[in-house]
């Protein structure tokens, strides 16, 4: 909004008459009568009205007032908006009274004009349903122009009641009434509605026998999880399977009927009262938990047993939302105040939405199904987010952040980016931003990939935009690159890592030259070996590969990642130090038939990956030999560091020709004689930490040396590891280097799609 300190404030004290033009999350977030509300506070007349472009207004009056609404315009939104552009010019006074707000404007193209995410329930609206004289009380669907579900129930745009699922709905009069009126905060609120003429709830048996409707469904429902029960509840992106969290029998069974023996659970706290009895909050962490978007907080965890062992086993953080949707609120009682909720689906597959659906998938694991009839028409999972450096930053981003773009240095034609296999989201760029699917999944099966299909189809719908490119990651068995190649289109196929390095310089609007430290656990170079432990140099464009860790053979192909004891006996052999091999690998498995492997060559590909690295060290100190989940061995190792161990195991950088390489082998020798000399697992987690930190630090300083470049670049899923991130960005920032890393987008495969895209486009000719 740059525009509007540009013109600043005119001179002089007459009546003048001001046209703003603003673009970007405008509609659907109760903009019009927050607009309304000021000119008239400032006693200026006009119109505000939404066009096909956006918010349009139109105010007159003193100079001065006028200058200090546009200025309160900048400075104080609602909440939920956006403002992306807004353009400013004065016009001819007008004859007029008064501040009017008009209808709205169909003018062709929908340029700018955006979906809102689905918004938290808003203060306001809460207020409301726990107000007995309100005849929204207990009322689980109650919203407003501030807050309701938006993304998950539009079929297509113009964003309009007839165009979501609520249009099965007839507002009755009263809610008529509010809907028609531009002085009501429910003015234009698609999804407004009450008891009487709204959605409505029922609790079912698993075979579909209704138990009870309304009122008494929520009643029951609170109950049955009060005794230990797992209830199968319809959200706004889709099921969840909640339990109470402090009820260890309730959540072991969920675990044991899910087939999930320690992937974490989400919990979901009654307030943030209730989240600091389990885990501690920052005041970063607490706007996060708060905002509108109500993602799910990976916060410190107090104690390993808070709430129970069994909801995180082993691990350091907890992940803790708030409850967004009325009904959440609902769900909790004086003596249940913390909820497991996590994703109803079956393993693999994409969050269930559809009620006959959740049936038949949820069936053997839910006690009782809360349903309601509001369809969800768009599948969407809870985001995911850390504190990194003192900001939250995605981890998995999808509900509340969906479709809420990111911005660009520059425009360009517009490019599809399909992204990888793993936590896929695929990215459309139009114009100067950069759009975001919803968390689409692990690309494994059929299901998966028609909710693909759908999102790709869904994206390019609502921005109007099918792009002739379309960027793909460089490995051709990725089911994504597949579609890519089947889709008919030019298609650009860009190196994994690149694609981090690039969506790490493109969320920070910068273009390059810079280096990049990319790690994570698996993706193919140009070179065609597994790369996953990287220093590139380069541009969006395109990145050299400038240094590594050292290549290290993995034992089993993939059933290495599913076995860390097997990468940890494979990496102690390749370092020399089998003599030393720690007791918890040998006793996991046969260490000799892994070295006759290795020796053999068969099927033990060469690495430089830092996810198995982490793998190694982690089954080294025996915290996790068998991984049940991804990442399971890297979270274990990080959670076991202890704060007060500041040593750090020494990390050679070798020089070949240029080429840095960081000295795997020293460490995994330093690691194995420290656990031989006694050392525990939490000194050896924080020495592993702080000297590979150190070590990678040091490698991109002699690049950026070499390179003539000041800006290191942090990228990779090795990155949501707040330890690790801290050392590396600490030594770099230290020695006076511009430290970039990810804000808005995961660093993790979720974000590679837009490296794709931007790569693509800024290596066209
Ligand atoms: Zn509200
Ligand atoms: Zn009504
Ligand atoms: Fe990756």
């Amino acid at each position: 909004m740059a525009r509007l300190d540009r013109q600043g404030t005119p001179q002089g004290g007459g009546v003048i008459r001001r046209r703003l033009l603003l673009r970007g999350f405008v509609q659907g977030v109760g903009f019009r009568p927050h607009v309304h509300n000021l000119a008239c506070s400032l006693g200026l007349s006009g119109f505000v009205r939404n066009t096909g472009q956006g918010l349009e207004i139109e105010v007159q009056g003193p100079a001065a007032a006028v200058a200090g609404f546009s200025r309160a315009l900048r400075d104080e939104g609602p909440e939920p908006a956006t403002v992306l552009a807004c353009e400013e010019e004065d016009i001819a006074p007008a004859e007029e009274r008064g501040f009017v707000i008009l209808a709205s404007r169909q003018d062709g193209a929908a340029a700018m004009v955006m979906v809102p995410p689905d918004l938290a329930v808003c203060p306001a609206c809460l207020a409301e349903m726990r107000d007995p004289g309100n005849r929204r009380y207990r009322h689980p669907f109650i919203n407003c122009t501030a807050c309701g579900p938006r993304y998950t129930i539009l079929a297509s745009l113009p964003y309009d009641r007839a165009a979501t699922s609520m249009a099965a709905f007839t507002m009755c009069s009263a809610c008529r009434r509010e809907y028609e009126d531009p002085a009501d905060r429910r003015f234009h609120a698609q999804p407004n509605c009450c008891p009487e003429c709204g959605p409505g709830l029922v609790l079912t048996d698993p075979d579909g026998r209704p138990r009870a409707e309304g009122e008494e469904a929520v009643s029951l429902c609170v109950e049955r999880l009060i005794r230990g029960g797992i209830v199968a509840v319809k959200g706004v992106g889709g099921f969840h399977l909640a339990a109470s969290a402090r009820d260890r029998r309730a959540v072991a069974r969920l675990r044991q009927r899910k087939q999930r023996p320690a992937k974490p659970f989400a919990l979901m706290a009654r307030d943030l009262e209730t989240v600091a009895t389990v885990a501690v909050i920052s005041a970063a962490a607490r706007q996060a938990l708060v905002s509108p978007r109500a993602p799910i907080v990976l916060l410190p965890r107090l104690a390993a047993d808070a709430p129970c062992p069994e909801v995180a086993p082993g691990l350091a953080h907890l992940g803790v939302m708030l409850p967004y949707t009325p009904l959440h609120h609902l769900l909790f009682a004086d003596n249940l105040d913390l909820l497991v909720m996590t994703s109803g689906n079956r393993s693999g597959e994409p969050i269930v939405t559809a009620n006959h659906e959740a049936m038949e998938k949820l069936a053997g694991i839910a006690d009782l199904f809360l349903f309601h009839d509001r369809d969800i028409l768009t599948g969407c999972d809870d985001s995911v987010e850390i504190e990194l450096g003192g900001a939250l930053v995605p981890v998995r981003r999808s509900r509340g952040h969906v479709p809420r773009p990111v911005r660009l240095a520059a425009s360009g034609p517009p490019v599809l980016g399909v992204g990888g296999n793993k936590k896929n989201t695929v990215c459309l760029l139009r114009g100067d931003l950069a759009f975001f699917s919803h968390h689409l999944g692990d690309l494994e099966n059929a299901a998966v990939m028609d909710a693909f299909a759908a999102g790709v189809g869904r994206l390019e719908k609502l921005l109007g935009t099918r792009p002739g490119i379309v960027a793909c990651d460089l490995h051709p068995d990725y089911l994504s690159s597949r579609w890519a190649a089947e889709s008919g289109r030019k298609i650009v196929r860009v190196p994994h890592h690149h694609a981090h390095f690039a969506a790490c310089l493109a969320e920070n609007r910068v273009t390059g030259p810079a280096v990049g430290i990319v790690l994570d656990g698996a993706g193919l170079g140009p070179d065609g070996s597994i790369w996953g432990g990287e220093i590139l140099a380069g541009t969006l464009a395109a990145s050299e590969r400038c240094g590594s860790l050292a290549p290290l053979r993995l034992a089993g192909g993939d059933t290495a990642v599913r076995e860390p004891w097997r990468t940890a006996a494979a990496f102690v052999h390749q370092s020399g130090c089998a003599g030393m091999m720690p007791e918890a690998v040998s006793a996991a498995g046969d260490t000799e038939t892994v070295r006759m492997a290795l020796e053999a060559r068969i099927n033990a590909p060469m690495t430089t990956s830092c996810g198995r690295l982490f793998d190694a060290v982690s089954a080294m100190c025996g915290l996790c030999l068998f991984s049940s989940f991804d990442g399971e061995a890297p979270a274990r190792l990080m959670a076991a560091a202890d704060p007060g161990e500041d040593g750090a195991y020494p990390v050679k950088l070798e020089d070949d020709h240029g080429f840095v390489r960081i000295d795997t082998p020293g460490l995994v020798r330093a690691v194995a004689a420290d656990l031989a000399a006694g050392a525990g697992p939490g000194r050896v987690s924080a020495r592993f930490h702080r000297g590979l930190g150190r070590g990678l630090a040091r490698a991109a300083a002699q690049v950026c040396r070499r390179q003539n470049t000041n800006t290191v670049a942090l990228s990779g899923g090795v990155f949501v590891n707040p330890l690790l991130f801290a050392v590396i960005k600490a030594e770099l920032a230290a020695a006076g280097f511009a430290v970039l890393h990810h804000r808005r987008v995961p660093p993790g495969d979720g974000g590679i799609a837009l490296g794709q895209a931007v790569a693509a486009r800024a290596a066209r000719p």
